[in-house]
């Protein structure tokens, strides 16, 4: 995860979980695709207030980067997107196994994959136990 300043104005994260289901975190020794013990469902973090850092400081792509439109928000696109320095990477819902296959998001992310090429960057996609690179 990383750390990002600034959102985009009028975006939040709403009742989007994602970030509390889709990823590992240590810290809570959660395995990805698993519930944190603390996220209550379409809901939010019960612990908001005092959540850790690992969270309070973590924001998406969609988040973050206005040249991503509503149809990235997660909570529509099913998808969780976040940059590691040359690495794009795009966690898929287990729910959802082809969505990041279909349009307009197959396109899009290969478009990215192009263009973050030259300086050896690419986008990684994971849904359950399958990684692609693009
Ligand atoms: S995936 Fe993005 S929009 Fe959803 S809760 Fe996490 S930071 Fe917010
Ligand atoms: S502590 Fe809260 S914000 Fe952090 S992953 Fe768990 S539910 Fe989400």
């Amino acid at each position: 995860m990383h750390v990002s300043p600034t959102i985009v104005a009028g975006r939040s994260c709403g009742t989007c979980t994602l970030c509390c289901r889709l990823p590992d975190i240590d810290l809570f020794e959660k395995p990805a695709n698993a519930w944190c013990r603390h996220c209550i469902a379409d809901k939010g973090c019960s612990i908001y207030a005092d959540r850790p850092a690992v969270c309070r400081d973590f924001l998406c792509l969609w988040m973050t980067d206005e040249a991503l439109d509503e149809a990235w928000a997660p909570s529509r696109s099913h998808m969780m997107i976040y940059r590691q320095g040359p690495q794009i990477t795009v966690l898929v819902d287990p729910d959802y196994p082809d969505i990041w296959r279909s349009e307009p998001y197959h396109a899009q992310l290969h478009r990215w994959a192009r263009k973050a090429e030259p300086a050896g960057g690419y986008v990684i996609v994971f849904w359950r136990d399958d990684v692609f690179k693009l």
